[in-house]
């Protein structure tokens, strides 16, 4: 039998390919794709500006499936929940070696051979390497955890790479209750890492150059918000944010990918406090930084880049135990699996937010 998934044809173009379904491999799944989401990377991964992604890659890598055949030996989730044909579960994006010195030291997320998802090419078996397809093939690597009744579909399947990046890097943050914490950017990670630290007991500041986007944070447990675009260029949103958390934040996370985002949230953070870079993927752009500003301030600059494994089991988990978010609501729009296009063009043209792929919703 054969299914569809989604290659990169060439810049901004998508299409689809049949392959025939393959067999788990030892260890690993086949799933059946329920839902999949457009994040804001594959909008870098179909201009061709990223490092690892080339034309025939399969695309997408959040999402969530069904398990269709469970592989020879594998009876559990990385939980050691049981696991069956027609659970619902989810995986890491990315696979580890376990064979290199960042796996060795427990660092998988720095996994120097990891197959992230998106980056993998179509023709080469099992083809199904990404969420945008019929079916998906899960690697003995890959962390997979069983999706709990009461979550449904929609509300988890940002999990495997929105909020457990967001978790990464509050975990990496070293988040307290009743610190100040900025949240820069407030996209879908911003949003899920608002949740967090908000669970966590901390006072979380959400600053933004787009205020149409803060709205959804209040949803998500902001207590207050940063109308960036107030501020006058970016010695005025340094200011801005200082003097909003009464001096600098104790921790910074930038969500934002841009450059000078950057340089600016090293310096709203207060001496000695800690800055998490997470948005900025892309190499070759590039900022005016202070070193000698910097080293005065004391302040931790931290590089989180995916996480590691068993955070994607926490995600679910908070999903689970935060009933009083509204986590559906950060998929904002559904297209057809035959329409990928369309949501990938409509999340390029900044019309929806976190649009999401309907693949199987039975
Ligand atoms: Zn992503
Ligand atoms: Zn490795």
């Amino acid at each position: 039998m054969e299914g569809t998934t989604t290659v990169l044809a060439g810049p901004h173009e998508v299409e689809q390919r049949e392959y025939q379904i393959p067999d788990p491999v030892a260890g690993g799944l086949l799933i059946g794709m329920i839902r999949a989401n457009v994040c804001g990377s594959d909008v870098h991964f179909l201009g061709g500006d990223h490092p690892l992604v080339k034309v025939g890659s399969v695309l997408g890598h959040e999402g969530v499936g069904r398990v269709e055949r469970l592989g020879a030996g594998v009876t559990r989730d990385f939980a050691g929940n049981e696991l069956s044909e027609g659970d619902r579960v989810v995986a890491t994006y990315f696979q580890l070696c376990r064979h290199c010195p960042e796996c060795d030291a427990g660092r998988g997320n720095l996994c120097r051979n990891a197959l992230p998802a998106g980056t993998l090419d179509a023709d080469h078996p099992p083809h199904f390497h990404g969420t945008f397809g019929t079916h998906m093939a899960v690697g003995p690597e890959q962390y997979v955890y069983k999706v709990p009744d009461r979550v449904s579909s929609k509300a988890v399947s940002t999990a495997n790479c929105a909020l457990s990046q967001a978790y990464a890097g509050c975990d990496l943050g070293e988040i307290q209750r009743g610190q100040k914490v900025v949240v820069l950017g407030a996209g879908g990670l911003g949003v899920c890492a608002t949740a967090i630290a908000s669970q966590i007991g901390a006072e979380v500041f959400v600053a933004e150059m787009a205020p149409s986007r803060l709205a959804k944070v209040a949803e998500f447990g902001a207590h207050h918000t940063i109308d960036l675009s107030e501020a006058d260029g970016g010695a005025g949103r340094v200011e801005l944010m200082r003097e909003t958390t009464g001096g600098g934040a104790d921790v910074l996370i930038d969500f934002t990918g841009v450059p000078d985002a950057f340089s600016e949230g090293v310096r709203s953070v207060r001496p000695g406090g800690i800055m998490v870079s997470i948005g900025s993927v892309m190499p070759n752009r590039f900022t005016q930084f202070d070193p000698g500003l910097f080293t005065r301030s004391g302040v931790q600059i931290r590089a989180s880049i995916r996480y590691h494994g068993s955070v994607l089991g926490k995600s679910v988990s908070f999903v689970e135990s935060t009933p009083q978010y509204p986590w559906e609501s950060l998929v904002d729009a559904d297209f057809a699996l035959a329409d990928v296009s369309d949501a990938l063009r409509a999340t390029v043209d900044r019309k929806v937010t976190r649009a999401g792929i309907v693949i199987d919703e039975r």
